[in-house]
């Protein structure tokens, strides 16, 4: 095995028309203000694409689909098995990215590739493969249509080798489609359909010719071992390995943000049967999760019909439980597998089914669903991926749906893409980060829902702070995304260091409440930054991490603006402006407004939420 020092600066370039590839370097300055990963791919495309973003057909031959590993896989950081995809959405006509734990990307990187970049679109159903020495293509006519586990069976052979693989979703152009590598998905924004539209489905990654070493390895092991010590000692990590991601079930009766009949509702306590903890009893669950790991937050267990699957994560339990009038978590896993199999971002699809009940017992739209019904979800699943019958139309979303026949008052989307089930009337910060998230309505944008209702660091009914909470949140979560550790670190990395660990909660609140910027300056998140420069050899501070994070955010930002994004578009469903009575005690509508103007200021956006050139120039984001 031969030996490779932080990054490879090796990519490759790939068109599917003239099955050609070439290699590619980007420069030393965009390493140094990108680092890798989403925050380098977001530059890559802009780089390509930039002129003609608002043409480019989201799934024609001129959409470019780009994936990106980041300086942390294969190397042993803590929760480094993460890579992501950048391309223009399908789904929300605007970028989108997604990242995922599975095994494509310690293949391509053990492989000597730092990305790999996709052009054009194969005349026919095309393989492509990856190894040290480049890539190649195969006819793969016989494996089109298959599920992805069938053609996962029939394209992997050994362990060095990592997939990425769509469904009948992605063939058939659902909106909504993902892209599985694994038992992980490249999830949101429909990128499985991108990667159909090219007649691609398949990427396979022959690894193991490399190993990846630190360019500073005593300062990466003191690094990742802070970073470690920090992550594992967190209460939500412990939780979360214990009793995987639906643990947050419990937290969310109580905090009221379950989706409950499409968000009609925000807490329920028959939710209780889906919790965590009530799966780990019921499945005997063990874990199941990326590789390499520290938090260890995916499950599997044992099914009452003999089957062992794959915990659903929560925010699949949310959209496909009480978000339907569903409370059977066997239904669930089954659903899950068939999602996965068939390859269909479970959030969209369930809130796409959610709509289409609630259209129907309104009567503005005739369907097969209803709440509480689940005799015939599963056959529904199906037909959405191949498109027959009510599922053709449920293919496309609730944006599109609504637009169709009305009821967007009641459609859970943002941008166009699905909200997953945190409702934000339990936590108005996480609202701000539904309205302004750069690819919709991402709850991974800033998640202030972690701050507000899990940790309770913020009122969760107060405007207080949220704009500056989120803008902050946003640019490290990115420039996390640019070395691709878990976010699941994030809060054990800034929330167990030696400031906020030694200071009582209710001074910390305090001082998170009314000096929002002096408390984001007292937290340390240096075990990360030091790895990326102790893994690339390159000078990189905690302040030039996050500046990273932020030119990414407000490259992507201006991106979208080109395509049409303004404050018109950073909005909220009106279930959450207006109706403000639940079951939960708490009266609650989201005032979004006042925290819009604030966070655009912080931002250096304009009125309309475009960046101003002074905030362009600054980052050095050159656009002409
Ligand atoms: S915490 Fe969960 S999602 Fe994150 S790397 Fe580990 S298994 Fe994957």
């Amino acid at each position: 095995m031969k030996t490779l020092v932080g990054d490879s600066k090796r990519y490759l370039d790939v068109d599917l028309t003239t099955k050609a590839w070439s290699v590619f370097s980007p420069s030393e300055n965009d390493l140094r203000d990108y680092i890798g990963g989403k925050g380098l791919g977001i530059k890559f495309y802009y780089d390509r694409l930039g002129k003609r973003l608002k043409a480019v057909d989201p799934l024609g031959a001129e959409n470019i689909l780009i994936f990106m590993a980041g300086p942390f896989l294969a190397t042993g950081a803590p929760c480094s098995a993460r890579f992501a995809a950048v391309t223009k959405s399908p789904l929300t006509g605007i970028m989108a990215s997604s990242s995922c734990g599975g095994p494509f990307g310690m293949a391509l990187r053990t492989a000597g590739w730092d990305g790999l970049v996709v052009c054009g679109a194969s005349n026919s159903p095309a393989v492509l493969r990856i190894d040290e020495d480049g890539a190649s293509f195969e006819e793969a006519s016989e494996l089109w249509g298959l599920g992805t586990e069938a053609a996962r069976a029939r394209l992997v052979d050994n362990p060095r080798q990592g997939e990425l693989l769509i469904g009948p979703a992605g063939e058939n152009l659902v909106s909504f489609a993902n892209i599985r590598s694994g038992h992980r998905f490249l999830g949101r924004g429909g990128l499985g359909a991108v990667m159909g539209s090219k007649r691609l489905k398949a990427i396979v990654a022959t690894g193991g010719a490399y190993r990846i070493e630190a360019a500073e390895p005593e300062r990466f092991k003191s690094a990742s071992g802070r970073m470690r010590k920090h992550v594992l000692r967190n209460d939500f990590s412990r939780a979360y390995r214990a009793f995987g991601t639906n643990y947050n079930v419990r937290v969310g009766v109580k905090a009221g943000f379950l989706p409950v009949m499409n968000f009609r509702d925000r807490t329920d306590p028959r939710f209780e049967a889906l919790s965590g903890e009530a799966m780990a009893e019921r499945y005997n669950t063990r874990h199941s999760t990326c590789a390499p790991c520290t938090v260890l937050c995916g499950h599997k267990g044992r099914y009452p019909d003999g089957t062992t699957r794959h915990i659903p994560e929560y925010e699949t339990t949310g959209s496909w439980g009480g978000n339907i009038g569903n409370w059977d978590p066997d239904l669930i896993g089954v659903w899950n597998q068939l999602l996965n199999d068939l390859g269909m971002d479970t959030i969209s699809a369930g809130v796409t089914f959610s709509w289409a009940m609630e259209a129907a017992e309104k009567g503005i739209r005739k369907s097969v669903l209803a709440f509480g019904k689940t005799d015939n979800i599963g056959e529904l699943i199906s037909d959405t991926a191949f498109r027959r019958g009510e599922g053709a139309e449920l293919a496309l979303g609730t944006r599109l749906l609504s637009e169709k026949y009305g009821g967007k008052d009641f459609a859970i989307q943002v941008k166009g893409l699905e909200l997953a089930s945190y409702d934000p009337r339990a936590g108005w910060g996480h609202g701000l980060n539904y309205a302004v998230a750069n690819r919709g309505g991402c709850h991974l944008n800033a998640y202030l829902i972690g701050l507000e209702a899990l940790y309770n660091y913020l009122d969760p009914y107060s405007t207080r702070a949220k704009a500056s909470w989120v803008a902050f949140m946003e640019d490290l979560f990115d420039a996390f995304n640019s070395t691709h550790t878990c976010l699941f670190t994030v809060f054990g990395t800034l929330l167990e260091t030696f400031v906020p660990k030694r200071t009582p909660k209710p001074l910390l609140k305090l001082t998170m409440t009314w000096l929002p910027r002096v408390a984001q300056a007292l937290l340390d998140w240096s075990s990360v930054s030091d790895q990326v420069a102790a893994i690339t050899g390159r000078n990189l501070s905690g302040r030039d991490f996050i500046m990273a994070g932020r030119r990414s955010h407000v490259l992507e930002r201006y991106m979208n603006t080109e395509m049409g994004v303004n404050r018109s578009a950073d909005v909220l469903p009106a279930r959450f402006l207006d109706e403000g009575e639940t079951r939960h005690p708490a009266k609650s509508v989201v005032d979004l407004e006042p925290m819009l103007n604030e966070y655009y200021r912080i931002k250096g956006y304009d009125g309309r939420g475009v960046p101003l050139g002074t905030t362009l120039s600054k980052l050095g984001i050159e656009t002409e």
